[in-house]
């Protein structure tokens, strides 16, 4: 079982039975062996792709709320390096990045050369949000998706490898979720009233979500569709995801300087 690249031209199924998949595992042990097999081969290729020097990898992950973004980025990412990965959430713009193009707040964070750079919600928004509230227009929307894969084109033939995941989570497991977040008062805090008007508009975001996934899944930034509604299934697929795409670089640690080979430290 592997994530497959979203294929622009097919359309995507985004029903309440695709967002679960069985564990290929035995057990519950098996499969957390597995996700700890996967972190530990992201920690140890961070290691070089920050030695390498050559390349950024940046992450965006986007889904419904509840759809365990927040989750993903602190299980995924346990085992790496604080110092090489920045994680940027993007809520709702503020003025003054209201005042710029919608990609302005969104190219300041993109990971420099060595760096991991982790998107919560991305530029996604900007075509999610307007389309469901109707306050962009379909030729407006189109555009965007247009810009949108011209930005990633740019950043990726600058060395920015782009993984995109769309965290697919069914009706009955957000609201499981949600009812968790109102009854737990440890989980209060992460409720918005929103959360409740974006769950009623289900239908529009899902068809906003299809759009997406069909227009946006390029080459050089693909979309994975990750059924999410088992954490540790999710979890496994989308690191096993980004090891495989960190080993595909080829990375290596960079040759000694030629002017140190030969120098003793005294
Ligand atoms: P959360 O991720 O739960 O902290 O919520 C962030 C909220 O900000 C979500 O409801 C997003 O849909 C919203 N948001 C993020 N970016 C944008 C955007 N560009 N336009 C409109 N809403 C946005
Ligand atoms: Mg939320």
């Amino acid at each position: 079982m592997k994530l497959k690249p979203v294929k622009g031209t097919h359309s995507i199924r985004l029903g309440d039975s695709h967002a679960s998949v069985s564990s290929p595992f035995k057990s519950k042990d098996a499969l957390a062996a597995a996700i700890a097999h996967q972190t530990s081969r992201i920690a140890t290729l961070q290691r070089v792709l920050y030695a390498d020097a050559r390349f950024a990898l940046l992450i965006v992950l986007q889904g419904r709320d509840a759809s365990g973004k927040d989750g993903t980025i602190r299980r995924v990412f346990a085992a790496v390096n604080p110092q090489g990965c920045s994680v940027t959430s993007f809520g709702e713009p503020t003025g003054l990045e209201l005042g710029h193009d919608y990609l302005w707040r969104v190219h300041q964070q993109v990971p420099a050369r060595r760096m991991i750079g982790i998107f919560n919600r991305s530029h996604y928004e900007d075509v999610l949000v307007p389309q469901v509230h109707r306050t962009i227009t379909r030729d407006v929307c189109m555009s965007r998706y247009d810009e949108i894969n011209d930005f990633e084109r740019m950043l990726s033939s600058n060395s920015v490898v782009i993984l995109k995941f769309m965290l697919h989570v069914s009706r009955a497991e957000q609201k499981h979720r949600l009812e968790e977040r109102l009854s737990d008062r440890d989980k209060n805090w992460k409720f918005r009233a929103g959360d409740l008007e974006d769950r009623a508009r289900w239908t529009a975001f899902t068809r906003a979500y299809r759009g997406m996934l069909k227009h946006t899944s390029t080459k050089s930034a693909p979309w994975y569709v990750v059924p999410a509604d088992d954490h540790a299934v999710r979890d496994w697929l989308i690191a096993r995801q980004i090891a495989d795409t960190l080993k595909s670089l080829r990375l290596r640690y960079p040759p000694a300087d030629p002017s140190v080979v030969g120098l003793k430290v005294v």
